[in-house]
């Protein structure tokens, strides 16, 4: 016989006939097991307390401790009872075997043994042994997993769930989703605890449809396309309003995360909040608060593309205080600043309708934008602020031209055609300006080029 390289299992033999032992220890030992040999109960119980074998031959007659007794003992013991005992004896009644049974012996051989019998028998019990050992790793495998996932789900910030689709019977359409996993968090968001969601009942629709009606479709869609799907959601639950999912296909289902996006949110909104205001801001002008150049050009050229596509009039009046700079020199620059924002104030008062702008152009100077005005509205209009500013009546005592503070008005009007640009538009406004400031001041002129 030939010996096996590697050790088939380990066995310990209890006999009192050392005769017996060895003829089996030897057997055994040419087979490729590794055998120990003890030759009372006591002993036995004493190398089991060091080193625990994967199977027991145990004889049942023995001086002292019978084989039953050790046995009993073996298996009253936590750390030793899983070692499978076969009995080996010259007693052959049914009672001594059923006997053994009873006490924990998993299988039964006579004497005189057949050697291939007794290896027949501890090899099938080494099998059931060591499937029985792997079963239990597998047990305590599947164990640490399911614990590990428990404590990631636990300890994650965001919600996390895995729901499975219900289909129709008949159809095999999705009715709905039934939920197979889910922490803390998403069944707080579900207002259950987390039992309560992973059972058969199906609530995911009637969840999903109370924040969204639209959305119970996209998340049919992820499962039928394995597209994965995110998205923010408004759904106000106690502190919180604002959430953030992804979901990914999983199976004939979809794992899902939520996360709480409130504060970004609410941070966001305030950006923009901020953001608006800023380009208010942007375009106001810092002193006068009307609008300044920056709105002004923005608007003249979203204006004349309009009014080009619909070959509408389109008048611009341009305005420079008259003799400003004496007013500044008497009454210095503070009180001007003052002058400068009543002035702009009556102006807006005088270009009230909606589609008009007036606006600081710059200095002293400022402008009118109407759009789809002709040239007899806009004297109409220039009129008005040369009257309003009469009425307003800010002495200006070093004027040559009136007492109280005035202005010059250039008018230009046109109805934008291909190959003009609004600069000619302004061009002609500041020329006419120009000659209101050489035909004496305080008047307007109407530039004499008109389409
Ligand atoms: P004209 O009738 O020919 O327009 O004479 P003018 O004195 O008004 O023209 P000029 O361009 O010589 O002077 C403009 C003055 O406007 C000079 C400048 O100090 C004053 N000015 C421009 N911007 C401001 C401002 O924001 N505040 C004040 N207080 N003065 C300003
Ligand atoms: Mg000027
Ligand atoms: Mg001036």
């Amino acid at each position: 016989m030939t010996k096996p390289t590697h050790c088939k299992g380990t066995i310990l033999l209890v006999d009192d006939l050392p005769e017996n032992l060895q003829l089996l220890s030897e057997l055994l030992t040419q087979l490729g097991y590794t055998v120990r040999s003890v030759t009372s109960g006591r002993m036995a119980l004493k190398t089991l307390a060091v080193k625990q074998p994967d199977l027991i031959f145990l004889d049942i007659q023995m001086p002292e401790m019978d084989g039953y007794q050790v046995c009993s003992a073996i298996k009253a013991d936590e750390k030793l009872r899983d070692i499978p005992i076969i009995f080996i004896s010259a007693l052959d009644d049914t009672f001594d075997k059923v006997k053994a049974f009873e006490c924990g012996g998993v299988d039964y051989i006579s004497k005189p043994f057949h050697i291939e019998e007794v290896v027949a028998r501890a090899e099938s019990q080494l099998v059931i042994q060591r499937q029985k050992n792997a079963l239990q790793e597998e047990v305590c495998k599947r164990q640490e997993a399911e614990a590990l996932l428990a404590s990631v789900l636990n300890s994650a910030l965001n919600g996390i769930a895995a729901l499975q689709a219900v289909r129709n019977l008949q159809t095999g359409e999705i009715e709905d989703f039934r939920c197979l996993v889910a922490n803390a968090i998403i069944a707080e968001a579900f207002n259950k605890n987390t039992e309560e969601l992973i059972t058969n009942r199906l609530i995911f629709k009637d969840f999903i449809n109370q924040i969204n009606a639209d959305l119970l479709p996209h998340f049919i869609a992820l499962v039928e396309s394995g597209e994965p799907l995110e998205n923010d959601f408004y759904y106000p639950l106690g502190e919180s309003c604002w959430y953030h999912f992804v979901a990914v296909k999983l199976g004939d289902g979809f794992a899902i995360t939520i996360g709480d996006i409130t504060i970004r949110k609410k941070m966001e909104l305030e950006l923009q909040q901020a953001n608006h205001e800023l380009q208010l801001l942007a375009h106001l002008d810092g002193l006068t608060k009307i609008a300044n150049r920056r709105c002004f050009d923005g608007f003249l050229a979203k204006e004349w593309q309009r009014l080009q596509r619909e070959r509408q009039p389109f008048s611009l009046l341009m305005l420079d205080v008259d003799y400003f700079k004496l007013y500044n020199d008497n009454y210095g620059h503070l009180q001007g600043d003052d002058c400068l924002i009543q002035m702009a104030q009556t102006l807006e008062k005088v270009v009230s309708r909606p589609a008009d702008l007036a606006a600081r152009y710059g200095g002293e100077e400022f402008v009118v934008i109407l759009p789809g005005t002709d040239q007899t509205g806009a004297v109409v209009i220039a009129e008005a602020i040369q009257a309003a500013l009469q009425a307003l009546a800010i002495a200006h005592e070093y004027s040559t031209v009136s007492d109280v503070v005035t202005v010059s008005i250039g008018i230009a009007c046109m109805i934008p055609f291909p190959g003009m640009t609004s600069d000619d538009l302004i061009k002609q406004a500041d020329d006419a300006l120009y000659s209101a400031k050489q035909l004496g001041r305080n008047k307007f002129v109407v530039a004499a080029v008109q389409v």
